[in-house]
């Protein structure tokens, strides 16, 4: 047994970003062979492109997107879960490639979508949400109880329940217990792959008000990946749209709410205003339906279903560019010179 105490200050990440930046990708790009049989041809999906974003600490930075636009491949990477095909990602300013898995489980941890798969049916509570701390040899049996009952006070679950197991709780509760499982370690970062989309609507705002409480409180920061636009507009400083694995659109949640700037995000709160807000993104104002990522469109992939598309659009992918401090990717906007784009 480890003599470190679960209040043993973490081991110091020895990064050079700056002290704000926590977490950032540098051009990282993922890509998977995909085949069905021994004699079928393998293609090559293309599931993050050259993406590059900055996470401050404190922020809630949200990636947005329809299902199969790379949004979770990019948060398995953020957790360590996958590897970049190229490009890097840094924590605290040290890349990721250079820190153990479990190093980075004790700055970065996930809270995924579906609280029902992700918690072992057999074990108690107490199990569960100490099972970190176990795997990590952190305290004693005493003080890993204390700890937990810790943090079942804090995402508002009674002590009572630290011996019922996952059947015995409701939707709501057991993505609590994930939540409490994910805060066991005291990590900077939660990587929230859409925490709320299995659940009731009316446990929603529960669980979304409790990070909101939390983060605060923790001064946590925030990946939130989401589909649901509302979801993103109450909890969301940043906003990152992706389309088909590339970074389309990123800047303040304000302007990008108040002012899209490219076509598909335009798109997107257009199609704001679903009346159930469990469901995907729908298809009003997007024309014909997501494209295979095994066969992108050429030029800008999302020329076929854009209502401003033009001749070029088809031939030339549009380069990253920036207007009013906005990042975006479309040739309705000057694109950056060589010089620039070369930086
Ligand atoms: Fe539409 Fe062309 Fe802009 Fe793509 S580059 S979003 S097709 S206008």
């Amino acid at each position: 047994m480890s003599t470190e105490t679960i209040h043993k200050p973490r081991a110091a990440f020895h990064g050079t970003a700056d002290s704000e930046t926590v977490l950032e990708c540098r051009d990282v790009s993922r890509t998977f062979l995909v085949g069905k049989g021994l004699f079928s041809e393998k293609k090559t999906l293309k599931a993050v492109q050259n993406v590059s974003l900055k996470v401050r600490r404190g922020e809630v930075v949200a990636v947005v997107g329809e299902s199969g636009c790379g949004k979770t491949t990019l948060a398995k990477m953020l957790l360590g879960l996958l590897q970049p095909s190229s490009g890097n990602i840094f924590i605290e300013g040290n890349p990721i490639t250079d820190v153990t898995i479990r190093q980075i489980a004790r700055r970065v941890q996930p809270v995924f979508q579906d609280p029902y798969s992700s918690l072992n049916p057999r074990k108690t509570l107490e199990s569960i949400i100490s099972l970190p701390l176990k795997v990590h040899d952190i305290g004693d049996r005493e003080s890993r109880q204390k700890r937990v009952e810790e943090i079942l006070a804090m995402v508002e679950l009674p002590k009572r329940l630290i011996h019922s197991y996952p059947s015995q709780l409701s939707g709501g509760q057991r993505q609590r217990v994930a939540i409490a499982r994910a805060l066991v370690m005291k990590p900077e970062i939660l990587v929230c792959d859409e925490p709320t989309s299995a659940l009731d609507v009316s446990v929603q705002a529960h669980i979304l008000n409790l990070l909101q409480d939390l983060r605060d409180e923790l001064n946590l920061t925030y990946v939130f990946i989401s589909h649901n636009l509302a979801v993103v507009e109450h909890l969301a400083d940043t906003v990152a749209v992706m389309y088909l694995g590339r970074l389309i659109e990123y800047g303040p949640k304000e302007d990008i709410f108040r002012n899209p700037k490219h076509p598909y995000t335009k798109a997107l709160l257009d199609s704001f205003l679903t009346p159930d807000p469990t469901k995907d993104v729908p298809e009003i104002a997007l024309g014909r339906g997501f494209p295979n990522p095994l066969d992108p469109p050429t030029g800008c992939a999302f020329h076929p279903r854009c209502a401003s598309v033009m001749d070029m659009c088809s031939k030339v992918r549009p380069e990253q560019t920036e207007v009013d401090g906005i990042k975006l990717e479309c040739h309705l906007y000057p694109q950056p010179s060589k010089a620039q784009a070369a930086e």
